[in-house]
């Protein structure tokens, strides 16, 4: 049986991998603490759940619109204006099954064969495949703890070739937690001017998830703007990973190709879905504020057990929910067993000897970090994290 050779281009992603790992091992019995996932344990705000409800009693059930219905669309541009001061038209604006469906639009509508396309590591696992599937070209920039993880405007200039199409990056970053305050991006904008040709994607996934302050858009650069897509959507900040739905702004030249994309793919997202979307981004945003809060607390904790561990080196996360110590300490020791050579086997010691799920950092494009969740409650962080102690002292 000869398949495509696309599979041959991209992989499966290492966190639902791990995820997947985690859960054979708990049906055979074995109590798996999950820091490997990347969702909110939190449950989708009631006033949503009771929009979703009324949608199906009122009977929301024919196909969408392909770019989202427009009154969502609508709600969308009020949350743009409202969050963020930005003005966009609805047209602007398209609906998709999710932040991910939302990238691989975006990436396929502006990647070319071999075109180029900048990416800060570490990067969110899809971020490069996604590249791969539209047959571009990723283009790694290493970033270190010591720059918090976020990329130089001398480090950008370096990276941009005649053939660079697209910077791809996330604020607040999974897996490192980076926020771009204003400067920041300021200065990424000036090299920006320079190469009018380059499209710039801006994920902004975990805006709601911000432990410095407010979230700051590149796309608030007017000049900008135009070549600007921001992807962004309801799975981390209103805790609504399974009901998928993500959104992009862009300009309508844009818009109107990743229309055309999603129009031969998932044709948009659910109906009732996106009744509920309605009531989310025009809603009450105090749940999303109550779950930003217990992260906060979850984070103070976890950085309080992580350093009474020696050889593991962690950043402040300034958003997301995720640690990414750098363990590259652990490498080349071992418990008389296995030996660590890489952040794949630190990940899988863990798993198989504390019972921990992790992600890799080489799947981030960091070989050496592992990240870590605490979207999980202060009784699993303290457990599982007792757990790493006690496995990571018997590496010699
Ligand atoms: N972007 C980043 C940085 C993510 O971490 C994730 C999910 O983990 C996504 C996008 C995808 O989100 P969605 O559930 O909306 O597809």
């Amino acid at each position: 049986m000869q398949l495509s050779s696309l599979l041959d281009r991209f992989a499966e992603p290492e966190t639902l991998k791990m995820a997947k790992m985690g859960r054979e091992l708990r049906a055979q019995g074995i109590d798996v603490i999950d820091l490997s996932l990347g969702e909110p344990d939190f449950d989708t705000p009631k006033h949503v759940k009771d929009a979703a409800i009324k949608a199906i009693e009122d009977n929301w059930s024919h196909y969408t619109p392909v770019p989202g219905f427009l009154d969502l669309r609508e709600a969308v541009v009020t949350k743009l204006k409202r969050d963020n001061q930005l003005a966009y038209e609805p047209t602007q604006i398209v609906v998709s099954t999710g932040a991910k469906q939302s990238l691989a639009n975006a990436i396929l509508a502006i990647t070319d064969d071999d075109d180029e396309v900048i990416i800060p590591t570490p990067y969110w696992v899809t971020y490069s495949e996604l590249v791969k599937i539209a047959r571009g070209k990723v283009v790694e920039v290493r970033t270190t703890p010591e720059s918090g993880f976020k990329i130089s405007p001398e480090q950008l200039k370096a990276a941009i070739t005649p053939k660079t199409k697209v910077f791809l990056f996330s604020s607040p970053c999974n897996p490192s937690g980076a926020v771009y305050n204003k400067e920041e991006l300021a200065a990424l904008a000036e090299v920006f001017r320079a190469y009018p040709e380059i499209f710039i994607i801006s994920d902004e996934i975990y805006e709601y998830i911000n432990y410095v302050g407010e979230h700051q858009s590149i796309a608030q650069f007017a000049d900008l703007k135009d070549r600007v897509i921001i992807v962004n959507g309801l799975s981390k900040g209103f805790a609504m990973t399974g009901w998928r739905l993500g959104y992009t702004a862009s300009n309508t030249t844009v818009a109107k190709a990743m229309e055309k994309i999603q129009g031969q793919t998932t044709s948009g997202t659910c109906s009732i879905t996106q009744r509920a979307a309605i009531a989310a981004l025009t809603g009450d945003l105090q749940p999303s504020r109550d779950m930003a809060a217990e992260f906060t607390r979850r984070k103070k904790r976890v950085l309080e057990l992580v350093k009474t561990i020696p050889g593991l080196k962690c950043t402040d996360p300034e958003g997301a929910f995720y640690i990414f110590p750098d363990v590259h300490e652990y490498y080349g020791k071992s418990d008389g067993n296995t030996t660590i050579k890489d952040s794949a086997d630190f990940s899988m010691y863990l798993l198989n000897t504390a019972h921990v799920s992790s992600v890799m950092g080489a799947a981030f494009g960091e070989p050496n970090c592992v990240r870590f969740s605490f979207a999980n409650s202060i009784e699993n962080i303290e457990k599982g994290w007792a757990r790493i102690a006690d496995a990571l002292a018997k590496l010699k």
